[in-house]
């Protein structure tokens, strides 16, 4: 099977690194990948946004599996151009995507599924705004109705901020604020049936215990030791399954990975948000334990052979991954420093280049994955501490307490 990756992130580094292990992939095109990633495949330049462009590059390239990682070609509709050439693609098409790229969407969807979530006012001006903030009261939720890159959220106290967010963006969803932990469960979708991953948390924030603003994610572990044993079947039947037959339903089936981003809240679990991708990080910790060969498993939903695809298989133990970033991050950040320590296994890849003489150089917010297993989550976060360590960056930042006391 040849199979065309789509993206260039950590995200995309990992998946790769996870094809390259599948004896069914014969060849791997990333497109336009990175330098961690260049070891793996053929990586080829194209403009992940442009449909046509990456339908052609699918032609030329003889794919039978496209792979779409990030957002933004599958909001773009880079799925559909790809299905209408006949080659299976895994990802959604660009109104089933809307899953992730309208907050408001996602809540119209969600009330005719039954699905639990919080109260939700979608707003356009400033008094819609404001009577939302007082119904709902502090901590307010301010959330950019459009894609953002896990950065159109604001969660504060102060009222004359969450104003100020909600200001700023053309249509805003203000909802009711969620307590509890959070939990990312990735269900892998044909369309009609689905597989769940292990659940994982990640770590939104920059700083330590949680603290300055939130980010694309800063590390995450699976699984999930303190939850209840239940909680996947729960999530499945309360979340994943009416939220695709919703879908299907309306005529727009999810392929894909239905992210379904949930609180556990003292009311029972809710769901903060969907994405209609894997998550990054999270996605990165648990391919480190899926045993199951991951080529196979994206083609039978691509393909809609999922129902007869079987079980998942899971290697035992923990994964933990902790997320080098630039300084700055999430904010401008300083680009172009070397990068020496980004070769180790288990180390991927996402904002970094070569620059004109070779060198390996940082270059995005966040800039490395550093994915550590063991047969606790304490030995895996050992591990990838260790690895963090050993990367060498002027200004690079990690969190200290990504799956500390779990
Ligand atoms: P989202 O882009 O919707 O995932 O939001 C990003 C992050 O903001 C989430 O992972 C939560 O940490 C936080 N958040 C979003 N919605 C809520 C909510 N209703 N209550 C509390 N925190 C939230």
């Amino acid at each position: 099977m040849r199979v065309l990756l789509i993206g260039s992130g950590g995200r995309e580094h990992a998946l790769a690194a996870s094809l390259a292990e599948d004896e069914s992939v014969t060849k791997l095109i990333c497109a336009p990948g990175n330098p961690g990633m260049a070891a793996l495949g053929d990586c080829v330049p194209v403009n992940q946004t442009d449909p046509a462009a990456v339908a052609s590059l699918a032609v030329t390239s003889a794919a039978d599996l496209v792979i779409v990682g990030p957002e933004a070609p599958l909001v773009a509709g880079v799925a559909d151009a790809v299905r209408a050439k006949g080659i299976p693609v895994y990802g959604p098409s660009g109104q089933a995507a809307l899953i992730e790229g309208s907050k408001a969407f996602a809540k119209e969807v969600m009330a005719a599924a039954g699905v639990p979530t919080a109260a939700a006012r979608v707003c356009k001006t400033r008094e819609e705004a404001e009577a939302a903030l007082d119904e709902f009261g502090a901590p307010y939720v301010v959330k950019d109705d459009g894609l953002a890159a896990g950065k159109g959220v604001v969660v504060t106290d102060d009222r004359a901020q969450a104003l100020a967010h909600a200001l700023q963006c053309e249509r805003v969803v203000i909802e009711e604020y969620l307590d509890g932990p959070e939990v990312s469960l990735f269900v892998v979708s044909d369309g009609q049936h689905a597989k769940a991953l292990l659940p994982a948390q990640d770590f939104k924030r920059i700083g330590d215990g949680g603290t300055g603003p939130n980010t694309g994610g800063m590390g995450a572990y699976t699984p999930l030791p303190w939850a209840p044993d239940d909680l996947v079947a729960e999530i499945m039947e309360r979340v994943a399954e009416p939220t695709l037959a919703e879908l299907a339903g309306r005529g727009i089936p999810f392929v894909g990975t239905l992210y379904c981003g949930l609180a556990l809240t003292s009311k029972g679990l809710k769901v903060v948000e969907f994405n209609a991708r894997f998550g990054d990080p999270e996605i990165q910790a648990i391919l480190a334990l899926l045993e199951t060969p991951l080529g196979g498993l994206l083609y039978a939903a691509a393909t809609g052979k999922l129902e007869s695809f079987g079980h998942l298989w899971w290697r035992e133990g923990a994964a933990v991954c902790v997320v080098v970033s630039n300084e700055g991050y999430p904010g401008d950040t300083v680009t172009g420093r070397p990068l020496y320590g980004a070769d180790e296994s288990g180390v991927f890849h996402a904002g970094t280049a070569l620059d004109a003489s070779g060198q390996l150089i940082a270059t995005g917010g966040r800039v490395l994955n550093c994915v550590g297993t063991g047969a606790s989550i304490a030995q895996a976060r050992q591990e990838a501490y260790t690895l963090a360590e050993g990367v060498k960056l002027e200004g690079g930042y990690y969190r200290k307490d990504i799956a500390a006391g779990i």
